[in-house]
């Protein structure tokens, strides 16, 4: 196929405006376009099942009928929830399904799928680098499929993403700098072979990145510029993912060391023009990350809340759900009179209880993050520190990084 002159880099990413170190803007890949800063809920495509049950699995099943407005959840538009997702290449057999099962589910396009035509959001898909590490592949019931950066192209490639990352190897706090240099030559080397296998691909390529700190970052960078190249990453790259900060997501010390610490690099590095996605963190930290220049973030917490019984009623408190009064949320699950019935624990199967909560908890977390939005698309610095004031300074444990933030990132008070 003769390539087009006229292509340009598969995503783009205009920044429309900055509140100090925070910024926002749009992210157009393919025929999707996403408002940043945003969050992608991470949703289990796959669960075991088939197109009838959509692929299955349980809690994760009933969020994906409110994906697509099935009529089991009473219909309606959730979309706007969905302008992005996030899924994991790692969880394809994480229900010890059989290969003809795993062989199916990467047959086509997610997007073209039974059931999930109505998605119509941005399909960002993990490589899995965190399950893949120490040559684990994928474990079915039956058979096992050794991971590598080809075959991990190949499965993101068919599942049609609008965004995908290299295969990484990501760090843990306990290794030491040689284990690190390690990781980020064998994450170079898969960079080339992720460059190479995906050339001319129209979804947009985000470049893996893996450190806690300036000279961390710094050191990875310095070994994927010895075997790729600085100027080939930037030329070929449409954005960052920094990875390796699941171990510490809930110190928030730490992260909003690192990605403070992450965007000073990009500065030096001259990748600050590519959006700035944070991989697998927590809800609670959505506020302070965005503060401090994240562009996207992607995170589980709204329906691990669910599994454990909480229903949200801000992004940094939850309710016991037996004790949720429902009348106080205007959301359209707490709203519909049916969900409502069930959330209160009238449905046979828990997934028809949690299922709801969930997508109410992503709901709570999704508007919060476009007043973080329109806060940064605000003259100045000051409608976001407001918020960050109202939001976290009420919450002994959060003042203290309200106030780091402020200071260090918007500019401090005024
Ligand atoms: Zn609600």
């Amino acid at each position: 196929m003769p390539l087009n002159p006229l292509q340009t880099q598969a995503a783009e990413f205009d920044i429309a405006a900055t509140a100090g170190d925070a910024r926002s803007g749009t992210l157009r890949i393919k025929d999707t376009e996403i408002q940043t800063p945003n969050l992608f809920p991470v949703v289990n495509l796959y669960g075991g099942g088939t197109s009838r049950s959509l692929y299955g699995g349980g809690v994760h099943r009933t969020l994906k009928e409110f994906m697509v407005g099935h009529e089991v959840i009473g219909g309606g538009d959730y979309d706007e929830y969905f302008d992005g997702i996030m899924y994991s290449v790692g969880s394809l057999t994480d229900y010890n399904i059989s290969r003809e099962r795993y062989e199916d589910y990467i047959s086509e396009p997610v997007k073209n799928r039974e059931g999930f035509e109505n998605f119509n959001g941005t399909l960002f898909l993990d490589s899995g680098g965190f399950k893949f590490l120490g040559g684990h592949g994928l474990d079915g019931s039956n058979f096992e499929v050794e991971i590598d950066q080809e075959k991990v192209y190949e499965i993101q490639d068919k599942m049609g993403g609008d965004i995908l990352v290299n295969l990484d190897r990501p760090i843990a706090p306990s290794d030491d700098y040689d284990a690190r240099v390690e990781k980020a030559r064998q994450t170079a080397e898969n960079i080339t072979e992720f460059l190479d296998l995906s050339d001319g691909t129209r979804s947009a390529r985000f470049l893996t990145l893996h450190g806690y700190n300036y000279s961390m970052l710094d050191t990875f960078l310095n070994e994927i510029d010895k075997i790729v190249g600085a100027s080939r990453v930037h030329d070929e790259f449409d954005g960052i993912a920094l990875g390796s900060l699941v171990p510490m997501k809930d110190n928030k010390t730490n992260l909003i060391d690192a990605i403070q610490d992450c965007r000073e690099i990009l500065r030096d590095w001259k990748f600050d023009d590519l959006p700035l996605h944070v991989l697998g963190i927590s809800s609670t930290a959505i506020p302070l990350l965005a503060a401090v220049g994240a562009d996207s973030f992607d995170s589980s917490s709204y329906l691990h809340s669910a599994i454990n019984g909480k229903y949200a009623t801000s992004l940094v408190s939850t309710k016991s759900l037996s004790e949720v009064d429902f009348s106080h949320c205007n959301c359209p699950v707490c709203s519909n009179d049916e969900l409502v019935y069930r959330m209160q624990g009238n449905a046979r199967y828990q997934k028809d209880v949690l299922g709801p909560v969930a997508m109410h908890n992503l709901i709570i977390q999704k508007r919060e993050v476009a007043k973080i939005r329109d806060c940064i698309r605000s003259p100045g610095t000051e409608a976001l520190v407001d918020y960050l004031e109202h939001t976290l300074g009420d919450h002994k444990s959060l003042r203290r990084f309200t106030h780091r933030v402020v200071n260090e990132s918007l500019g401090g008070y005024f």
